[in-house]
């Protein structure tokens, strides 16, 4: 489904990751794991097209998309859940679904959308119940709810995924989770970098660990959970 392969990206020349090489097959749940500052989130947004890597190469399906721009990757099946949510603050909860189908909505409204946006309900019952209300009001669980319905309006195969427990109660943490664990036993595929290592490695099936830019192990998520390394940096035991 993803292949990455030696990926090196950074900030005006000054690099971030160093050659990250990574593989999500297709159906298969992975997690990205390591502290603060190691590198998650600029990895995501150079698979969500934001940050052009400086080499290595990304390929979904086969294609190589390295080179392609942030809005065409949604054509590939790949959308990015960001960190913070990003929640079109001022507009509802019913437009912010439109735009996460926006390719779909101009030059003509195609008709599934609204079909996509019941699929987004039914899954999230509470951003039904809230569709006229404006997104800045809502819940940090609800926009994490809503982000995540933006998403799906793209119709991903790959689901990126940025920290979705950032500052949530652990309650609804153990909800957004079970949404996640639900697409992907639907078959989506489903990449989620997380420093809640305990929550993502039990949500997942395999994980890599990132430090300081570099991809130090990578391990069923059961056998990482037990690795007395991973354990320690990571899991606080
Ligand atoms: P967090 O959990 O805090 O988001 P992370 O693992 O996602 O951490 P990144 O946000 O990717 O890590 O940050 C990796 C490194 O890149 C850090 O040293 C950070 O200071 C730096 N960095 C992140 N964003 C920028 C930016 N816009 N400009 C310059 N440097 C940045």
């Amino acid at each position: 489904m993803l292949e990455v392969a030696a990926l090196t990206a950074g900030y005006g020349g000054n690099p971030v990751l160093h050659r990250i090489s990574l593989r999500v097959e297709a159906g298969q749940s992975v997690c990205l794991i390591g502290a603060n500052g190691a590198g998650k989130t600029t990895l995501l947004r150079c698979l969500a097209g934001l940050i052009r890597p400086s080499s290595g190469s990304i390929r979904i399906e086969g294609k190589d998309i390295t080179a392609v721009a942030a809005s065409e990757r949604l054509g590939f099946g790949v959308a990015l859940v960001p960190e913070g949510r990003r929640v079109f603050a001022p507009m509802s909860v019913r437009e912010n679904l439109e735009m996460g189908a926006f390719r779909r909505l101009w030059p003509r409204r195609d008709r599934a959308v609204a079909a996509d946006m019941d699929m987004v309900f039914a899954l999230f019952p509470r951003l039904a119940e809230r569709h006229r209300h404006a997104a800045g009001l809502l819940s940090g669980g609800e926009q994490q709810m809503l982000a995540i319905g933006r998403a799906l309006m793209s119709r991903p195969r790959l689901l990126l995924l940025d920290e979705p427990s950032m500052g949530l109660a652990p309650r609804v943490v153990q909800d957004i989770f079970a949404t996640i664990r639900r697409l992907n036993n639907e078959g989506m595929s489903i990449l989620l970098a997380e420093q809640n290592a305990n929550m993502a490695l039990r949500s997942a099936g395999w994980g890599y660990v990132l430090a300081e830019g570099e991809i130090v192990r990578d391990a069923e998520s059961g056998s990482l959970a037990r690795d007395q390394v991973v354990r320690a940096s990571y899991l606080g035991l």
